[in-house]
Order: C-alpha cells, then sequence, then structure tokens
C-alpha cells in the first residue's frame, strides 16, 4: 500500500473521512466526515476565520444563499467558460477529460491537437476518439414547480445552479456591505461554504470531489495598489499555512501560472502547490481579478459597483485580490503531514502527529482499571474539570491501557491522563506524551 491508501485507510477506520453515500455503494465524487473529522474539519475553518476575520479589522464576514439568481453565472463567465474538454472513447463509451489523460495539452485544446497525441483510451486501449466538446461542470437544478411535460420555456426559464465557487456570493454582498458598513480601501469580504463542480474523473481521495468546501477572500483594493496587496495576502496564506497549521514551509511551492492556464478572470495567478503523497497538487490559489467581476456585475444588474474615495473624492470600482482554498485540500495536507509511522520498543506505530489547535480532542482521560469503581469515579472527576475547561476532551476506559494509547495516537490526541492507585492517595495523575510516548506525574491541580 502507498501512504495515501493508508491514510484513506486510517481515516475510515478511525472515523474520520467515509466514501458518501456508503451504504448504498457510495456517490461519486463524494465524501462523508464522520465524528473525527468533523471536528478537524471545523478546527480548521475555526482557525482560518480567526486568522484572516476575526483578528483583523479589515475584515468583514458573510454566509451567502448557495442557489443564486442564473444572471450572477452569466455576468461571471462560468455558463459561457466553466467548462472543461470532454473526450468520447467512440470503441467503449467512455468520457475523460482530454487534458487529464493526454500529455503537454491544457484545458483549452481542440480536437485537431487532441488527435494529434496519439493518445490510448484508458479503459480499452485503442486510439478511436470523438471530437473534444465543452463541458459544463455547474450543476443545475430546477427552483419552483417544474413538472414532467412543461414546454422547453417553462423549465429553462426555471434553472438554477448550485455555485460552482463562494466568490460570486461576496461578490454580489459588495454593494451592501459597501452601503452598511462604509469601509475604507484596502477591505475583504470572507466566506466559508460549499461549492459544486460536476468533475468528469473525480478523484485523488477528496482531493477532486463534486462538492467541497471553500475558504474564501475578495480583497478589494485601489486599482494602483494590486501589487502591494497582492504581496499581502502572499505573505498572510504562508503564515498561515505554516504557522497556523504547521505545514512544513519545504513543502510548500509556489506555482506561477501562466496566462494561458489561468482562469479567464485572472491577470495574476500564484498556486501553493503542496507535497501530497501521490505528489504536488494544487492546495491553494491565490489570484489577482482585477475589476473583472464588480464590472461584469455593474453591466449586468444596471447599478453601480464604484467606491466613492472619502479623502480624495476619487470615484473608481476597486480591484480585488483572492486567496482562495479548499478546504478538503487542506484536510488532506493536514492529515498526510501528520501521518507518521514509527517503532515504539520495537512495535510499529501509527501516530497522527497533529497539533493541538487542529486535533479532534487535546485530552483523553481513562481509569487505568475500569473494573475498580474507585479508579472510576476519580476518572469521571479528572474527566469533568478537563471537559469544562478545554472541551475538547475524551473518555476511553476500553481493552487494556496499550491499547488505549494505540488508538488515542492514530486519533492524534496530543495527552492521555491516566488515573491509577496513586491519583487516590496524593491526588497526581500520568501524563502521557503522544510523540515521544514520555510519562509524566502531574496533580490534578495543575491541569
Ligand atoms: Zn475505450
Amino acid at each position: 500500500m502507498n501512504k495515501l491508501d493508508d491514510i484513506v485507510s486510517l481515516c475510515k477506520r478511525r472515523g474520520f473521512i467515509f466514501q458518501g453515500s456508503d451504504v448504498y455503494g457510495g456517490m461519486a465524487g463524494t465524501w462523508d466526515f464522520g465524528p473525527l473529522g468533523t471536528s478537524l474539519k471545523k478546527n480548521i475553518m475555526d482557525a482560518w476565520w480567526k486568522f484572516f476575520v476575526e483578528d483583523r479589522t479589515d475584515m468583514y464576514g458573510l454566509d451567502a444563499a448557495i442557489i443564486m439568481n442564473p444572471r450572477t453565472w452569466v455576468a461571471s463567465g462560468h455558463t459561457a467558460t466553466f467548462a472543461d474538454p470532454l473526450v468520447e472513447c467512440k470503441e467503449c463509451k467512455s468520457r475523460f477529460r482530454a487534458d487529464k489523460i493526454a500529455d503537454n495539452i491544457n484545458e483549452s485544446v481542440t480536437t485537431e491537437e487532441f488527435h494529434a497525441t496519439h493518445t490510448k483510451c484508458p479503459v480499452c486501449g485503442k486510439e478511436n476518439w470523438g471530437p473534444i466538446r465543452k463541458f459544463n461542470m455547474m450543476f443545475s437544478t430546477h427552483v419552483g414547480a417544474v413538472l414532467p411535460g412543461d414546454d422547453k420555456e417553462v423549465s429553462e426559464k426555471n434553472i438554477a445552479y448550485l455555485r460552482p465557487e463562494t466568490a460570486q456570493g461576496i461578490f454580489v454582498n459588495y454593494k451592501n456591505v459597501l452601503d452598511t458598513f462604509y469601509p475604507n480601501l484596502p477591505f475583504g469580504i470572507a466566506q466559508q461554504g460549499k461549492a459544486f463542480r460536476n468533475e468528469i474523473s473525480p478523484r485523488d481521495f477528496i482531493l477532486r470531489d463534486r462538492e467541497c468546501s471553500q475558504m474564501e477572500i475578495e480583497y478589494f483594493v485601489h486599482p494602483d495598489t494590486w501589487e502591494e496587496n497582492f504581496e499581502k495576502m502572499r505573505a498572510l496564506s504562508h503564515e498561515f499555512l505554516e504557522n497556523i497549521l504547521g505545514l512544513p514551509k519545504e513543502e510548500i511551492h509556489e506555482l506561477e501560472v501562466p496566462e494561458a492556464d489561468r482562469a479567464h478572470y485572472s491577470k495574476r495567478t500564484i498556486d501553493f502547490m503542496f507535497d501530497y503523497p501521490n505528489g504536488e497538487e494544487e492546495l491553494m490559489g491565490l489570484a489577482y481579478r482585477t475589476d473583472f467581476d464588480l464590472s461584469n456585475i455593474a453591466r449586468e444588474s444596471g447599478k453601480s459597483m464604484e467606491y466613492r474615495d472619502k479623502q480624495t473624492g476619487e470615484t473608481f470600482i476597486p480591484h480585488v485580490i483572492e486567496p482562495s482554498i479548499g478546504v478538503e485540500r487542506l484536510i488532506l495536507a493536514v492529515i498526510s503531514n501528520a501521518y507518521t509511522e514509527d517503532e515504539i520498543n520495537g512495535e510499529k506505530r501509527i501516530v497522527l502527529k497533529l497539533s493541538e489547535n487542529l486535533a479532534p480532542f487535546k485530552f483523553c482521560v481513562s481509569p487505568l482499571l475500569k473494573n475498580k469503581p474507585e479508579l472510576v469515579s476519580k476518572a469521571k472527576e479528572v474527566y469533568d474539570i478537563l471537559k469544562k475547561k478545554y472541551s475538547h476532551v475524551t473518555w476511553d476506559d476500553s481493552g487494556n491501557i496499550g491499547k488505549r494509547y494505540r488508538k488515542q495516537d492514530e486519533i492524534g490526541t496530543p495527552k492521555c491522563i491516566v488515573i491509577d492507585f496513586d491519583t487516590l492517595e496524593d491526588n497526581t495523575v500520568t501524563i502521557r506524551d503522544r510523540d515521544t510516548t514520555e510519562q509524566t506525574r502531574v496533580n490534578i491541580a495543575n491541569l
């Protein structure tokens, strides 16, 4: 097994991440977070929110609707251009993203260019391809009552999309925030939420899924200052990934995205790449979106998106710097960085070295023996004290103490606290450190 398989297996075994709709055989490109995965995800999202929103004075939070007026996606360009090059094998009818099965071509590949690569079908091995067709990745749905048999016009009028990015929820609320809070430039609007992409071939565990959570900021700046603000967001992104999440600096690589590969709205993009178990993959993006979105909204809606400088009276449409993170990608980076195999007294051990601020539980409390009522009741007492103080505390009295340590190591609990017979005498407990496995004796009052 490679490391990614080990991680997938651990995530399932310990209740971090399950295949979506597992009981029905799964649903491709969807994943469900179990009790521990939910905690980890929440801790990561809360850390981001605190760092980028709560601890700053230039950020505003937002929680916009997932289903938006379809004109949003006409204005944003998604209706026309949010598409992947789809190619079908005429022999076995399998469908693929052309740029993912052939080398040295990008998303704008033409039929001729693709055929010239002489790629063989990954399923049947033949080379008999249809034309490249553009496949729009937005999930569509109908809003309101649409019945089978309704004419085409009725059903088309009711079409809406699940948002393919959270960004547009921010852009359509830019004016609302401006008119209610009167912020000075530069200021940002931050949002966390679900986004949907109908990937042709979801793969690589939670790296490329059809439903994901995003954390995005649109940072509005004076056009003349975009470069310095781009640098500011670039530095903040590194600080968040490295200092707050503890991802190793040397495993994060910046990739200056060449013009041909950039999204249609971007004048400059840096992809932050991460060394995942199966190779380098995008972790987050930092894009300079110019005034593309606000200008499009102004055109489509007929409403002014201008900002008026309170001092100089200058009027203009702000430009935008966008740091954008997919939460699942970040979770996989955090887990694969934390995943460690070592040896303790000649025995192989799996340990998830999550930092204390991210671990689902900070402490595990247990009585040395579960059939000694005096130990159990003392341990309950300690558990209640810690639970009140730190909240992320778990209780474990299953199996023997060695098994408990193993389990807590695998789910990343930094400290295990054990109540034994000495505790009853002198009120001290054993604290066992996850990473070093060292044990120290501490008074309950000092926990
Ligand atoms: Zn085929």
